[in-house]
């Protein structure tokens, strides 16, 4: 028996990706738990495994010296940490397993349980787990043995950072192309393409994108080609909007790809015109896709270069973990190669999109086995975006005469791909932005778990998503509540919207726009992202949007339902704990907690108790996923490499 469980620790702790002890002795306070966690294997009951799995406490651990002193690999001291308590910590393969068992009490609580948030001085990491966090003076049992001990100087530290919606290889790319984001006006948008286009050769494209004409002072309309071809006259020019669901071409573009006055709009698509039915070079939807096809071929090299800087500007602002809405199989494949070099620098959750569903729903879920790459989910687009007038709304746009488009994904498409996801236990993540949307895909969700047997599911814990969600009637949010559904929300996203979402939707229905703390209220968790590279995919503005409500320069709007934002502890929760959970990675991640592996967010500023303003300009001191330091401030840098 004893046996047995040795053999089922060595395995458990290679599952969790532990390095074996260099010297080669085991250590028995990392070897503990797992042993715990063998026998509670073989009871096999999920109850007793939450339970049993929790780290030993201090008094029962043996050490190296047979003295009270436990050393770790870091302990990091004087430090301000923020955490949510969790209760459970399970090891990687239970948190993730796909096999058909019953839901325990424990998970139907989970996505209501209140995480209460504590605070902390010190972390000791072991082997890239956390083995304490306490205070400083008891932190003194763990200053021993070969640990790094690390002054923090005061700085904040809270559980790794996630970014629930992103598109990595669009971060990395944005960092190779024209950035239109944050302009003022039109002028200074077309001044700045003038530039650029400059120093691209000859019949080479201008490719850029983030222009949005709702933030210009001098004009507030959409590009068109004549703003830009006459300096753009031998080279096509392709620039998404910052929604990414249209673009501006100009008309080099539009002849390479066939495109003129007489070619009929697609489905789901249209070429704007001008009132003499001329091509504005403003294309929607499906109308981007004839430029897209002929876009200068992208190799796996650049592909996979995009994905690696992606990751490094997003651990450079403090970020551990993104969920990746909507990933082909072709980066998947390269990102895992960037995994096999070691070159990771945060944890990607993915969703394949529904368009490439089929091999996932033949095979199911798939992870590394440190955890770093899950895949998970189907991405599902139903309706566009609220301020091109796409989003699908149950009444008309209080400035349009129609109520938006839901043409993304038809029902008869959708429906075998939920089924396939209720097979094989995989989330279901979906675009949704109004409130037809929110409704109908709610009613599509339903229609299957009504439709297959539940003796079919993988698993009864789904833990579906809405993306996005903004306009939510209350109706529909005590459906939510009731289905149990995680809503991923943009705080970034509402503090945008505020700039058109009242001409748009009207004052009353503002009063169902991200209505994030009656949702709180009502136990649906929401997880935060930032849509990346939609919006700008910084964790300070997506903490200070959600617990402001206000435009970054603290200004807000008519009938903005100020009481809509969050407290400080939801702000926390929604980006850390809540991002964990909804990607079935509570029982390793998401707090800083004895047993939970070591991702941190470690700032000059406290995000807790600073004035919102001082928060935009905090500075990132160091991010750490998976006990490996991914990012570091110069200065901590060379402490670091000194040995102090
Ligand atoms: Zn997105």
């Amino acid at each position: 028996m004893v046996r047995e469980s040795l053999i089922k620790g060595l395995y458990l702790n290679r599952v969790l990706g532990r390095r074996d002890d260099q010297s080669g002795r085991l250590h028995w306070f990392i070897f503990l738990p797992a042993l715990c966690v063998a026998f509670a294997q073989v009871g096999a009951v999920a109850e007793e495994v939450i339970e049993t799995e929790r780290a030993l406490p201090i008094e029962r651990l043996q050490f190296d010296d047979g003295k009270h002193c436990a050393a770790s690999d870091v302990l990091f001291h004087n430090a301000r940490v923020y955490t949510p308590i969790d209760s459970g910590v399970t090891p990687i393969k239970k948190a993730f397993t796909s096999e058909t068992r019953r839901i325990t009490p424990s998970e139907r609580d989970l996505a209501a349980r209140h995480y209460e948030i504590a605070s902390y001085k010190a972390i000791a990491i072991k082997d890239g787990t956390f083995v304490f966090v306490g205070s400083d003076r008891e932190a003194e049992a763990w200053r021993c043995g070969t640990s790094q001990v690390i002054d923090l100087e005061g700085a904040t530290v809270f559980p790794g950072f996630t970014d629930s919606h992103q598109h990595l290889e669009g971060v990395g790319r944005r960092t190779k192309t024209l950035s239109l984001f944050g302009n003022t006006s039109l002028k200074e948008t077309v001044s700045q393409i003038r530039d650029w286009s400059e120093q691209i050769p000859e019949g080479g494209w201008v490719m850029g994108r983030g222009w949005i004409e709702r933030e210009w002072r001098d004009e507030q309309r959409f590009l068109t080609r004549w703003d830009v071809d006459s300096f753009t006259e031998s080279k096509p020019l392709y620039m998404p909007r910052a929604d990414g669901v249209s673009a501006l071409v100009n008309s080099k573009a539009l002849a390479l790809a066939g495109i003129n006055r007489d070619t009929p709009d697609p489905e789901g698509g249209k070429f704007d015109r001008d009132a003499e039915g001329e091509l504005t070079g403003y294309v929607l939807g499906r109308a981007m896709d004839p430029f897209r096809a002929i876009l200068p071929s992208e190799t796996d090299a650049y592909l996979k270069d995009n994905l690696l800087r992606g990751m490094q500007a997003n651990a450079a602002l403090g970020w551990t973990a993104t969920h990746d809405a909507g990933m082909s199989w072709r980066q998947l494949g390269l990102l895992h190669d960037l995994h096999q070099d070691g070159k990771m620098a945060h944890r990607v959750y993915v969703a394949v999109p529904i368009a490439e569903a089929e091999p996932l729903m033949e095979q199911g879920p798939d992870q590394t086995e440190d955890g770093w790459i899950s895949l998970n989910a189907i991405k599902v687009f139903i309706d566009g975006t609220l301020g091109s007038r796409g989003a699908a709304l149950l009444k008309p746009y209080a400035d349009a005469d129609h109520n938006g488009f839901m043409n993304r994904t038809a029902k008869d498409e959708l429906m075998p791909v939920l089924e396939g996801a209720l097979r094989q236990g995989l989330q279901v993540m979906t675009h949704v932005i109004g409130d037809r949307a929110v409704r109908t895909t709610l009613d599509w969700y339903q229609e299957a778990w009504n439709t297959l047997p539940r003796t079919q599911w993988a698993k009864h814990d789904l833990r579906w998503r809405l993306e996005h969600a903004q306009i939510l009637p209350k109706e529909d949010q005590e459906r939510i509540a009731s289905m149990k559904v995680t809503l991923s929300m943009q705080p970034s996203h509402a503090i945008g919207d505020l700039n058109f979402a009242p001409a748009r939707l009207g004052q009353d229905r503002l009063a169902t726009a991200y209505p994030w703390q009656p949702l709180l209220k009502q136990g649906i968790p929401i997880v935060a992202g930032s849509d990346a590279p939609v919006e700008v995919g910084d964790p300070r503005i997506e903490f200070f949007a959600a617990i402001t409500r206000t435009r970054l320069d603290g200004s807000s709007g008519q009938g903005w339902h100020p009481e809509f934002a969050v407290s400080r502890q939801d702000s926390l929760r929604m980006l850390t704990i809540w991002p964990a959970y909804s990607a079935f990675q509570e029982g390793y991640r998401g707090s800083i907690e004895v047993g939970k592996r070591a991702d941190l967010s470690v700032f000059d500023t406290d995000f807790m108790t600073a004035d919102p303003a001082k928060i935009l300009e905090a500075k990132t001191i160091m991010t750490m996923v998976d006990g490996r330091i991914t990012y570091a401030q110069p200065l901590l840098q060379k402490r670091l490499e000194n040995g102090q």
